[in-house]
């Protein structure tokens, strides 16, 4: 058999539970995308996430302790630091920039969201880099796990 020769993805450690969903769903695939929630030990999680809101929620609930609620709060993804409500995280983490739907700016090399980018290269005196294009940076963080094979995997 070929299998010996078979080149093997590193290994990564998705939230079981995303698994468990994506299983009972039927989903054979599914997207993830490294969670860099910095803990108090200013240490990244290592963990990978579902891409869909849903699992931001839980995630951020579960691992960092961050109730969706209305109480104001740091955003401590990696590099962050904008204050907002625990409910408005889940949205803002795969919507501001983070990681997914993002685009990188080729003025200033910074990630954001498409929307973010259209105000921050617009020709006009309030931009930060105006004319600037966008290059893609969509799922360039993600990867596409196999969830019978991850599961199987502990
Ligand atoms: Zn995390
Ligand atoms: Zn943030
Ligand atoms: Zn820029």
């Amino acid at each position: 058999m070929s299998s010996t020769t078979r080149t093997v993805p590193p290994r990564i450690t998705i939230d079981k539970q995303d698994l468990l969903c994506a299983q009972q769903a039927g989903h054979s695939k599914m997207r993830v995308y490294q969670c860099k929630w910095r803990t108090p030990n200013s240490s990244n999680c290592l963990l990978w996430i579902a891409d869909n809101n849903f699992s931001f929620i839980e995630h951020l609930k579960n691992y960092h302790g961050v109730p969706s609620d209305n109480t104001r709060r740091y955003c401590q993804w990696d590099g962050c630091g904008e204050i907002m409500a625990g409910f408005e995280l889940a949205y803002h983490i795969p919507g501001g920039g983070h990681i997914g739907m993002g685009v990188f700016c080729s003025g200033c090399q910074k990630f954001m969201s498409r929307i973010n980018f259209m105000f921050h290269a617009a020709t006009n005196e309030a931009s930060s880099c105006p004319g600037a294009t966008a290059i893609p940076g969509s799922y360039s963080h993600s990867r596409i796990v196999d969830v019978q094979q991850s599961l199987g995997h502990d």
